[in-house]
């Protein structure tokens, strides 16, 4: 039976650093603040804002949401988004995306400033993650995988990582993120041929396809670590969630697991956290 492995040790330990951190502000006068820009009430907007709130709760960081009517104007969300991210009392944004089809999300997503960009809106942003430039936040769900694998101690030098989704939000940046430590990097996607056997030659697997289970035991190997990243509807339990693993057929096998839900998913909102106090770090030193 694969180890799994669990966000909740490592949320403890972020989080009891992160406090320690917000303390030491707090001390010299400065609060860090994160700003949430929400337009309407998607249901799982708000499941994700409930998230945050908790979090930052527990650890004393700031924390605003600025809400917006489902029909916003482009002009009265660009002057008002301008205001909110130029406030000096905010030090990191996250805007829930997608935006309603009537907005321009582009043109609104350039307006955030990229030191404040603290889950990686921004093409400027993308661009500091892809050149390795460690002044750009990367997008928190795939820095929460590589919390994941730092604090299970799973070495990646020289290894040889499979990365499943090439979404600018999820996959490709988690392929960034582990070539930087030296793995050697596969990137799948929907017109990868032979996928379960691409899979099965990883050392590391990371799932991010968002279909229900997909990765079964048909797509890996004795040995392998395994990430699951997928947040999906769950097809056989109304109202609950799965991941992209099955992990019923897949634990047996692999070495280690990290599983949807009990993951990724609990550490992604303390990267967010963390980022915003790095972004703070930077503006106020
Ligand atoms: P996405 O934008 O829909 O991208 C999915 C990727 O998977 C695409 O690259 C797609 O290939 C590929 N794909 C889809 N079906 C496939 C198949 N049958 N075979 C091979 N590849 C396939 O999704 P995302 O935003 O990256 O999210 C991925 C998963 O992570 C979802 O379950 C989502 O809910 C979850 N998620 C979790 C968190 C968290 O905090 N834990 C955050 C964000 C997302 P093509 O490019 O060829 O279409």
């Amino acid at each position: 039976m694969a180890e799994l492995l669990k966000g909740k040790p490592v949320v403890a330990d972020m989080k009891e650093e992160l406090s320690k951190k917000i303390e030491e502000f707090k001390s010299r006068g400065i609060n860090p603040k994160l700003g949430v820009i929400r337009v309407g009430a998607r249901p799982d907007d708000l499941y994700y804002e409930g998230s945050i709130k908790k979090t930052c709760g527990g650890i004393g960081l700031e924390f605003e949401v600025f809400e917006f009517p489902e029909d916003v104007k482009q002009e009265d969300f660009e002057k008002s988004l301008k205001d909110i991210v130029n406030s000096k009392d905010i030090h990191g944004i996250l805007m829930f995306a997608p935006l309603p089809k009537h907005l321009d999300e582009p043109k609104i997503r350039a307006l955030i400033p990229v030191e404040k960009d603290v889950d990686c809106l921004t093409i400027g942003s993308a661009g500091k993650v892809f050149a390795d430039d460690p002044t750009g936040f990367p997008p928190c769900t795939p820095t929460a995988c590589m919390e994941i694998i730092n604090h299970y101690g799973i070495d990646l030098q020289g290894k040889h990582a499979v990365v499943l989704g090439r979404s600018l939000v999820v996959g490709k940046p988690m392929a960034v993120l582990l070539l930087r430590e030296n793995a050697t990097v596969t990137i799948c996607h929907s017109r990868t041929k032979d996928l379960p056997e691409v899979c099965k030659e990883a050392d590391i697997l990371v799932a991010a396809v968002g279909q229900p289970r997909m990765v079964n035991a048909d797509y890996v190997k004795e040995g392998q670590v395994v990430i699951d990243v997928g947040i999906n509807e769950d097809p056989d339990n109304p109202g609950k969630f799965c991941g992209d693993v099955d992990t019923q057929s897949v634990e047996p096998l692999v070495d280690k697991l990290a599983p949807s839900p009990g993951g990724v998913g609990g550490v992604t909102t303390v990267v967010l956290a963390k980022h915003v106090v790095k972004a703070c770090e930077m503006q106020t030193t």
